[in-house]
């Protein structure tokens, strides 16, 4: 029960308000066909499982990002989240987030202290007091990184 550790200040109320939205409305939930890369991301630890589709232009810019799938509430709200915030942004902008984003979710990066681009994905810092949603939060990010290099599955095993 994830939401039984985080309870009663703002930050918790924010996160717990982000993931209901998420979930209930995910955004750029559709296949994108066709696509210029795609990837499978499975987390079998939780049975988390999404599918990330890319389309990038001659400049490496992400000119759309959608996913489908299947997982609990963070792995949904993560996916949704990262669609929407990658959009428009260079695939270095990207790598450079992807690292900020797991090094945060694994407790090594303080987003309210150290430098980061994360913006509104801060919200996913309260994943490092919860080991076991680490992986949740982070699959949607491996995938979409899997999805950039060519790659077409990954799993977090
Ligand atoms: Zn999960």
């Amino acid at each position: 029960m994830w939401h039984m550790h985080i309870v009663n200040d703002k930050t918790s109320q924010l996160y717990q308000q982000v993931m209901l939205d998420h979930n209930k409305t995910p955004r750029n939930y559709r296949v994108l066909d066709p696509a210029d890369h795609e990837a499978l991301g499975h987390n079998p630890l939780c049975g988390d499982k999404y599918k990330i589709f890319v389309n990038i232009d001659e400049h490496d810019v992400v000119t759309d990002v959608t996913f489908i799938g299947d997982g609990c509430a963070i792995s949904k709200a993560s996916a949704s989240m990262m669609t929407s915030i990658i959009k428009g942004k260079h695939v270095d902008e990207i790598d450079k987030l992807f690292h900020q984003f797991h090094d945060m979710a694994q407790g090594k990066l303080d987003p309210d202290t150290d430098p980061n681009d994360l913006g509104r994905l801060k919200i996913f810092a309260g994943v490092r007091n919860l080991p076991a949603r680490v992986k949740c939060a982070t699959l949607p990010w491996h995938t979409l990184h899997a999805a950039l290099q060519g790659k077409e599955k990954i799993s977090t095993e």
